[in-house]
């Protein structure tokens, strides 16, 4: 029988989850958790306590919880690149930047136009090398995930860097864009919008743009999916497509059609989530203060992500 921490809407759902695999805690203390990545070659998750202003390191081999950088210029989301390299979104930075193989930090955006970011919020990588990411306002709203400040460029928006490094504009239309991810063939970039925060009009939303044939621009979004359950911020994508999105009562499933399969219910709200393990078979969840895991019966799209 399901556990009580499963509500299954569809079906399909119960082929996607472990019925008897229960919600693991593996930390506590944290006052906002969000940007998990799972590294495969150290079989390691990090994350971001944003307020905190930390950066924090789960060792899988032990189960040991360790702070890996602090002050961490209030990073948020994070990605792994092909060559293993951490990706960062930063509030303070205000920048998206990589750690190198020898340690050093590469800042790869700061500025569009001559202009400083707002506060690069999730980050994804897709397979051509090109790193795309979200720039909400959060992390200059207010001095609590960064440093108050005013935006230089009136916008939130998501840009894309080229391999060569050259920024571009490549979602405009939405009020507070988050969390982002390709599908499993990068034919569409989904982007969730958290604008209910600024505006109560604003319904929470995961939208879709077609990636066009040039693999580096898109074409007209749409709506995708809606919730009242609080807001999308951080998803990720599974091997077939389904769409594992956070929420105010736990994880939503939603499958490529937009229907919702099922949810992962947790006691707190979620921030993000990201697959790990060496199958990529266990959900990663970054849940206010804590940081959740539970195993699937599916596993994550991209070994990078
Ligand atoms: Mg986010």
């Amino acid at each position: 029988m399901p556990s009580n921490h499963y509500d299954i809407q569809d079906p399909g759902f119960s082929k996607l989850i472990q019925k008897n695999a229960h919600v693991d805690t593996l930390w506590t203390g944290g006052r906002w958790c969000e940007g998990p990545a799972y590294f495969p070659a150290g079989r390691y998750l990090i994350w971001s306590d944003i307020p905190n202003n930390r950066l924090m390191r789960w060792d899988e081999m032990n189960g040991e919880v360790s702070v890996l950088q602090s002050p961490a210029l209030n990073q948020n989301g994070h990605a792994v690149d092909m060559q293993g390299r951490m990706i960062s979104c930063e509030h303070a930075g205000r920048a998206v930047s990589r750690i190198e193989h020898d340690g050093t930090r590469t800042v790869l955006a700061s500025h569009f136009e001559g202009k400083r970011l707002n506060s690069p919020n999730d980050v994804v990588v897709k397979s051509d090398g090109s790193i795309w990411f979200t720039d909400p306002s959060y992390g200059i709203d207010s001095d609590y995930e960064g440093d108050a400040a005013p935006s230089e460029i009136g916008a939130q928006n998501v840009y894309r860097i080229d391999p060569d490094g050259k920024i571009s504009l490549v979602v405009e239309d939405m009020v507070q864009p988050n969390g982002l991810a390709f599908s499993v063939d990068e034919s569409l970039l989904y982007v969730a919008d958290t604008g209910k925060t600024h505006d109560p009009d604003c319904v929470a939303k995961i939208r879709s743009y077609p990636v066009k044939s040039d693999g580096a621009t898109l074409g007209k979004g749409r709506e995708f999916v809606t919730t009242d359950a609080g807001l999308f911020d951080g998803f990720r994508l599974d091997v077939h497509g389904n769409i594992w999105s956070s929420a105010i009562d736990g994880v939503h499933c939603y499958s490529p059609d937009g229907r919702l399969l099922g949810k992962i219910l947790i006691d707190e709200v979620v921030a993000n989530i990201c697959f790990g393990g060496p199958k990529l078979n266990r959900l990663f969840i970054c849940a206010t203060t804590s940081v959740r895991a539970i195993y699937l019966t599916t596993r994550g799209a991209a070994l990078w992500d």
